[in-house]
Formats: C-alpha cells, sequence, structure tokens
C-alpha cells in the first residue's frame, strides 16, 4: 500500500498555500481512499462568491481581479483520544480545516502510557492489529520504525482449563490433533457447515447474541473456552448481551453469504503491535499534526444560523461548519441534552463495563510459567478473581529490564462489575492467591501500581442499538459521532471509523452545499 498511490486531491497546493503548509499531511505516500480501492477524486465544494463585493470600477477589471479562494469548511472535533484524533487527521488530509477540543492537559483519552521507573505500563491499549489502513496511518506519521510487532511464537493465548493453562490452538491442525478441544469439540467445528441453517434450539435466547450464536454453532464447549475469555478479556463483555451485528460484524456477513465461520475465527495474519515508547506515541503523533486545544472542557453546542455550530469551551467560543462529537456517551449525551432529549437519553443509557488494571512486575526466576504467549484468559466457567493477565514482557521488548517480567492483570468487566471497584489492598491480596495457584510465583512482586477505568469498555448491546439509531438524526444537523460507541472499541476499529466519517461529512457537506 505504502507509496504505490498518488495524490488523490483537485485542489492544487499552488492555488491553496496553506495546504501547501502541510506538505507532509498531504504526501502522496499517504492516500485518502486506501490503495485497494479504486483512486477517487475528492474536491471541495465550491462556494458561490460571497455577494455584497465592492463593485468594480469596469468589466476588466472585474474579469481579472483574483478573489481569495475560498476557505475550507471548519470542522470542530471535540475529545482527543484516539476517535477523535483520528477523525481530525483524516479530515484535515482531506483539506478540511479542522480544530480539536481536549478538556484534558494530554491527548489519547483512555489510551495512555506511563513510564515508572524502569517499567512502561499500558494503562490503556496493550497491542493493536495492524492492518492496512492502520499501517498506512503508522507510516505517514513516521512511526513505523518505532513499531514492534508481537513474536510468531508469542502470537497465541493461554486458556485457563480445568485448573491450568492450557495454549489455545490457532490452526486447523493443532485444532484437530491437540488435546485442547475434546472429540464433541472437534466434531461441532468440522460440521459446523450442516448446522449453518437449522433453527435455534434454545429459542429463548435472542438469537442475535454472540453467546447464543455460537452456542448454536458450536457448542457450549467452544464458546465457553474459546470465545467467551477472549470477550471478557478484550471487551470485558458478557457474550450473551452483545449482539453479533454490533461485535462480530465480518462474521456476521460470513455467515449471510453462506461461507463456514471456523477459518474466520482463527487469528488475523495481520500483526500485533506496539510502539517502542508506549502505545501513546500513537496520539501524541496525530495531535502533533493537528490544531489541538487542550484544557478546553465543550460545555455547550449553541445552533447558529443556516446549520452551523458555535463550540462552547469556557472563554472560547467558535463557530464551525459541523461537528463530531468523539466523546464518552454520556459526555456526549450531556452535550446532545437541550438540542435532542430522546437522543441523550439513548446515548446516555450506553452500558460501560469498568475495568481495574494490576501491573506488577516480578524477577524472572520466581515465576514457575513460561510466560511464552500473549497472556493467560480466564473463561468464567473457570471461576476465576481475574479476567486473565497480559504478559506484556513477553509480547514486547522495554517494558521491564531484563531479568524480570511484567504483568498486566484485568479485574471487572460485565460479568463481575463490582470487583473492579474492590480496595487496592482486597485486590491485590485476591490476586496473589491466583497468579500463585495459575503461574506458579512464589514470592512478592518488585513492583506494583493499580489503574482504574470505571467506565472503561462501552458495550455492543441492544441499548447501543437504540443509540445508534439516533445517528442519522444528528447527521442531518451536521452533529457527527466517532467516539468508540459506534463502530467498535479497538484502535484498528477506531481509525475505521475516523476514515469512513470523513467520507460521510463530506457528503453530507457537499450536499448541504457547505
Ligand atoms: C483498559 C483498556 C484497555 C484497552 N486495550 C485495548 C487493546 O489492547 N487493544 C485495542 O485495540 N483497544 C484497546 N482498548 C480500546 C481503546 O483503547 C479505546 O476504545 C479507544 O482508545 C477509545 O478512544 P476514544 O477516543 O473513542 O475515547 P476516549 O479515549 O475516552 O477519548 C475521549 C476524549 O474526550 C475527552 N472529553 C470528554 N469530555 C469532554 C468535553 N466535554 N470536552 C472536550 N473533551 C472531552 C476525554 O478527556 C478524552 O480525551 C482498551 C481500552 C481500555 C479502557
Amino acid at each position: 500500500m505504502r507509496g504505490q498511490c498518488a495524490c488523490f486531491f483537485r485542489i492544487s497546493t499552488q492555488d491553496h498555500p496553506s495546504l501547501a503548509d502541510r506538505k507532509q499531511v498531504l504526501s502522496p505516500h499517504y492516500p485518502y481512499f486506501g490503495a485497494t480501492s479504486a483512486p477517487r477524486a475528492l474536491t471541495f465544494p465550491v462556494r458561490p462568491a460571497p455577494r455584497g463585493l465592492p463593485p468594480t470600477k469596469d468589466k476588466a477589471t472585474a474579469v481579472n481581479q483574483t478573489l481569495p479562494p475560498p476557505a475550507p469548511p471548519h470542522i470542530a472535533v471535540i475529545g482527543a483520544g484516539l476517535s477523535g484524533l483520528a477523525t481530525a487527521w483524516y479530515l484535515q488530509t482531506s483539506g478540511y480545516a479542522v480544530t480539536v477540543f481536549e478538556a484534558h492537559s494530554h491527548v489519547g483519552g483512555v489510551l495512555s502510557s506511563v513510564q515508572a521507573g524502569a517499567y512502561l505500563l499500558e494503562q490503556g491499549v496493550d497491542a493493536m492489529q495492524v492492518d492496512a489502513r492502520t499501517a498506512a496511518l503508522l507510516d505517514a506519521l513516521d512511526l513505523e520504525a518505532v513499531c514492534q510487532t508481537v513474536p510468531l511464537p508469542r502470537r497465541k493465548c493461554d486458556i485457563l482449563k480445568d485448573g491450568r493453562y492450557q495454549t489455545l490452538p490457532t490452526g486447523p491442525l493443532s485444532t484437530a490433533f491437540g488435546g485442547f478441544f475434546s472429540r464433541q469439540a472437534k466434531w461441532r467445528i468440522a460440521s459446523e457447515p450442516l448446522r449453518r441453517h437449522s433453527p435455534f434450539r434454545t429459542p429463548v435466547e435472542a438469537p442475535d447474541t454472540v453467546g447464543a450464536f455460537f452456542r448454536h454453532r458450536l457448542g457450549k464447549e467452544i464458546t465457553d473456552y474459546a470465545i467467551a475469555p477472549l470477550l471478557a478479556m478484550y471487551l470485558a463483555a458478557d457474550p450473551d448481551t452483545l449482539l453479533m451485528p454490533l461485535t462480530l460484524p465480518e462474521l456476521v456477513a460470513t455467515d449471510a453469504a453462506q461461507h463456514a465461520i471456523v477459518p474466520q475465527l482463527m487469528p488475523p495474519l495481520d500483526a500485533l503491535s506496539s510502539l517502542n515508547g508506549g502505545m501513546a506515541m500513537l496520539p501524541e503523533a496525530l495531535a502533533g499534526q493537528l490544531k489541538v486545544r487542550t484544557h478546553a472542557a465543550v460545555n455547550a453546542l449553541i445552533r447558529r444560523p443556516e446549520g452551523r455550530w458555535c463550540v462552547v469551551a469556557g472563554q472560547w467560543v467558535q463557530a464551525v461548519d459541523a461537528v463530531v462529537l468523539a466523546l464518552p456517551a454520556p459526555a456526549a449525551a450531556a452535550l446532545l441534552q437541550p438540542h435532542w432529549a430522546h437522543a441523550a437519553e439513548a446515548i446516555g443509557a450506553i452500558h460501560y463495563a469498568p475495568l481495574a488494571l494490576i501491573h506488577r512486575a516480578y524477577k524472572r526466576q520466581d515465576i514457575g510459567h513460561a510466560l511464552n504467549s500473549m497472556g493467560g484468559f480466564n473463561p468464567p466457567v473457570e471461576h476465576a478473581f481475574a479476567l486473565g493477565t497480559v504478559f506484556a514482557s513477553s509480547m514486547f521488548t522495554g517494558r521491564a529490564p531484563h531479568d524480570e517480567v511484567l504483568l498486566t492483570t484485568r479485574v471487572g468487566g460485565m460479568l463481575a462489575p463490582q470487583r473492579a471497584h474492590l480496595a487496592d489492598a482486597v485486590l491485590t491480596r485476591f490476586l496473589d492467591a491466583e497468579l500463585h495457584t495459575h503461574l506458579g510465583i512464589q514470592a512478592a512482586p518488585v513492583f506494583e501500581r493499580i489503574t482504574r477505568h470505571p467506565a472503561a469498555m462501552p458495550q455492543g448491546d441492544a441499548q447501543m442499538l437504540l443509540a445508534a439509531s439516533w445517528l442519522p438524526t444528528l447527521a442531518n444537523d451536521r452533529l457527527f459521532v466517532a467516539g468508540n460507541w459506534v463502530g467498535g472499541t479497538s484502535v484498528s476499529a477506531c481509525l475505521a471509523r475516523g476514515q469512513t466519517l470523513t467520507e460521510t461529512i463530506h457528503a453530507a457537506l457537499s450536499a448541504f452545499k457547505v
């Protein structure tokens, strides 16, 4: 993808000196529409010449008079988490004037990395999946050189089964010949295509929850030990409330096209990566190319004539042509409330799972486990205290001194939310016992820090579906939504949403003749 595309902008930098300053952003290295699709031209809607220009002396002067180029539409992006910054970056790359408003002193939102002495702690994202879009963005931001990928032998996870960690098979051969699944489960996998159009055996279950879908297709054992622990760890979720179309839309499409779903469940070939200085380098690099106002909590949106908006952030008042809300759902609801009370009610009621992260370092010799995977994941049916533990220093270098290991344990989620709020001393006592049993840890940690996210992960359940039904109404009023409660929570999903939303905004503003 990189380096093979031409720049698809019709506006030349000669006509628009301000765009020349953004040469880095508009570099032909970075195609707006991606290399996989046919080149498409993105042009600004040409504004009509402003009325009431001073009368010209004669016809020739009028013809020769050069009008200043039309200013590009100005868009406010509220929230400088990954969703807001990615959307702002794609908008700016497409030629829009963008201002980002961020309540805090720093960018990145829940995605933050902290250097605590010799330890590099990820307080949000542990790793990102690098698809073609993400790779292109890392390239455009000059982050490729600092990107490191989980070594192939470690790109697997251990699942707690029958009280001990066992490696989840990652391919057809290890599934068929390994001992992780029972013979019945292997038969369920092999015969899955035959059940595709048989009716649900448990009609009381909602057919489109993730749990019900997989129990029907692949049986209870596979749902309990291969699906539920991954959803608990990555989305802090309960599979019996998550909806298939919001959680695994690609799988829904595969299923609708009547293809076998199991190959889709095998780990993606995309690299799982992080950045040498921590994942926070990504939002910081994005912000470095954007106009971001920090310490600017937006407290009101004021409707202006002709569909425009005024964004009010303390003493800042900015008139803009459109607004992108890249906020957690409750914060978005607060801004929407005066204008769309019903939409605000639906969006404000989106469910969030809380998480506590316990970062611990141990001397390598004190661990009775090889830690040669990405982590140990605990299926809810095993009734462990934690959701699982990421083996941070096994995935990436530079996380801890060479004779130590860094582990990050996740506690809480939708199935045990109260555990995320336990006092530090209680959390660590439970954790001591669990790590001793499952990882053979004999000694006390040499380092410990606890990070809490009271509202970590928005849940793709029926409430989110209801909230999402309001988005077209908001878009009609030039209000667009980019937060991670629309389109998925992963890094790659936030970037994808930023790019597709840019296309949506462009089409909408063209229709509005902005
Ligand atoms: C603990 C944890 C672990 C995760 N691990 C992974 C992982 O390993 N891999 C992965 O791909 N994804 C992971 N994710 C998901 C991913 O990190 C998030 O989905 C993503 O970073 C969310 O970005 P966002 O911009 O949508 O929201 P946020 O990060 O919440 O950003 C919202 C921003 O809006 C700002 N704001 C709020 N109110 C206002 C206001 N009134 N005015 C102005 N600004 C305001 C906030 O300060 C914040 O900066 C993880 C998430 C969490 C919480």
